[in-house]
């Protein structure tokens, strides 16, 4: 009998993932892939939006239309899996029994888990850019403001892309100076870390930048609740607004929870580090935000996942040992306007350094340029051309690159 993979999710890892299994394994599988819509959004593009650099529309492709001929896509929510009997429910009734499951569900922005988040300021005074919907209001918000105290504030982690909120700062005071009125616009970052970021040497050049640039962070911030135009922290501190931009809480998709031993108490699914494995059933793997990987979540370390992922289900499928290969790679873009972006390169061991990318000779590491900013803008291009449809990227491989990168070496102690 033909062996039946499921994928749940068709965004970045989903739909990569389908696309690379058809094309390694053809007709030798019956490849499903299940998502609630049909509009794929280039996650990526939506930090343009409320600057007026990217348009809602442009972002958006059908999902059916990125997966290649022979894929089965189903549009429908999924509302549970039976790990024990092997298949999933959807919510329209169908019912899919499957050899393999891939979960590519990513995260759900939970922003009524904060006391007063969504009440009468949402959409008024308080935006988050995380979402279309969103992105687009904050548009119109941002382009009626004409001064006063704009704050963004990241609740808790782990959230997606935990660069964007700092680049959204970025732009945000490149955008001021455009319209004339940065003077009149008080710019602050609020975070739960105890610096600008996570990782030691990124996080004092990412806190040299907001200080160079006149914006204000506040650390160890733990947002308890909104209300009457502050942020309020579980220890009483308060931050006043005029405009506030919020990254709300991140959870897994919702079924998850619905789904006995699936996944943690965040809703997130235990997974092998190395060979991409869920912990919970051999069957079972598990790509991009919806895992419960120590790594940034992110679409490159998806993208680069997907190399692991993709060989192990092929030998899953063939009775093979699996391949543990995946380092936690991650390669992230931080725009930091008038057209200069910085470029981090990371994995499990090896935190952003500075150097080259992805030899001595190439993209500057934790430096400025206008070539790291073109190539942040060259990605939509790659997305929806290459990463998507699961060819390989010329000179960006899986495995974080050494070369170029200067104390490799103490990075990993
Ligand atoms: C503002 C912003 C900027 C970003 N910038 C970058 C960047 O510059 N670089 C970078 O590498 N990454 C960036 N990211 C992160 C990147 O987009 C994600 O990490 C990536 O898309 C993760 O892929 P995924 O497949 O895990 O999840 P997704 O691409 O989010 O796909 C998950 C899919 O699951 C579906 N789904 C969820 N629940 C259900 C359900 N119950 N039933 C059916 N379907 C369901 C959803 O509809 C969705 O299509 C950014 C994200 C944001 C929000």
């Amino acid at each position: 009998m033909t062996k039946r993979v499921v994928i749940l999710g068709g965004g970045t890892g989903g739909t990569l993932t389908a696309n690379r299994l058809r094309r390694r394994l053809g007709d030798d599988v019956e490849i499903a892939v299940v998502d609630r819509d049909d509009r794929h959004v280039y996650q990526p593009g939506l930090l343009f939006v409320p600057f007026g650099l990217a348009h809602p529309e442009d972002l958006v492709r059908s999902r059916g239309r990125q997966l290649h001929a022979g894929i089965g896509f189903h549009r429908s929510a999924v509302d549970h899996v039976d790990i024990e009997t092997d298949r999933v429910v959807l919510d329209d009734g169908t019912v899919l029994g499957y050899d393999v499951l891939i979960i590519a569900t990513g995260v759900e922005l939970q922003p009524e888990e904060t006391e007063g988040l969504t009440g009468p300021e949402w959409g008024r005074k308080v935006f988050t850019f995380y979402n279309l919907e969103g992105a687009a209001a904050l548009e119109g918000a941002l382009s009626h403001f004409d001064g006063g105290r704009v704050v963004v504030n990241v609740v808790d982690l782990p959230i997606k892309c935990p660069v964007a909120p700092l680049e959204f700062c970025f732009l945000a005071d490149w955008y001021f100076q455009e319209r004339g009125i940065r003077d009149r616009v008080q710019l602050t970052y609020v975070t739960p870390l105890d610096g600008a970021f996570t990782k030691p040497v990124a996080a004092k050049v990412l806190g040299g930048m907001l200080e160079e640039k006149g914006i204000e962070l506040v650390t160890e911030f733990n947002t308890g609740s909104v209300e009457d135009g502050a942020l309020v922290s579980y220890d009483e501190r308060r931050v006043e607004f005029d405009l506030a931009v919020v990254v709300p809480l991140h959870g897994g998709a919702a079924y998850v929870g619905r789904s006995p031993g699936l996944g943690d108490e965040l809703g997130f699914v235990p997974t092998d580090q190395v060979t991409l494995q869920s912990k919970v059933k051999p069957n079972i793997f598990v790509i991009g935000d919806a895992s419960a990987l120590p790594t940034s979540k992110a679409g490159s370390v998806t993208h680069f996942e997907g190399d692991t992922l993709t060989a192990n289900v092929v030998r899953f499928l063939a009775g093979e040992p699996l391949d543990a290969s995946f380092d936690g790679h991650a390669n992230c873009f931080i725009e930091s306007g008038f057209g200069q972006a910085m470029l981090i390169d990371f994995n499990y061991d090896t935190e952003p350094l500075p150097g080259h990318f992805p030899a001595s000779v190439g993209l500057p590491l934790l430096k400025q340029s206008r070539l790291n900013h073109l190539g942040k803008l060259m990605f939509s291009w790659l997305y929806w051309h290459s990463l998507l449809p699961g060819r390989d990227i010329p000179g960006i491989g899986s495995h974080m690159p050494e070369a170029g990168k200067h104390g490799v070496a103490q990075g990993k102690e």
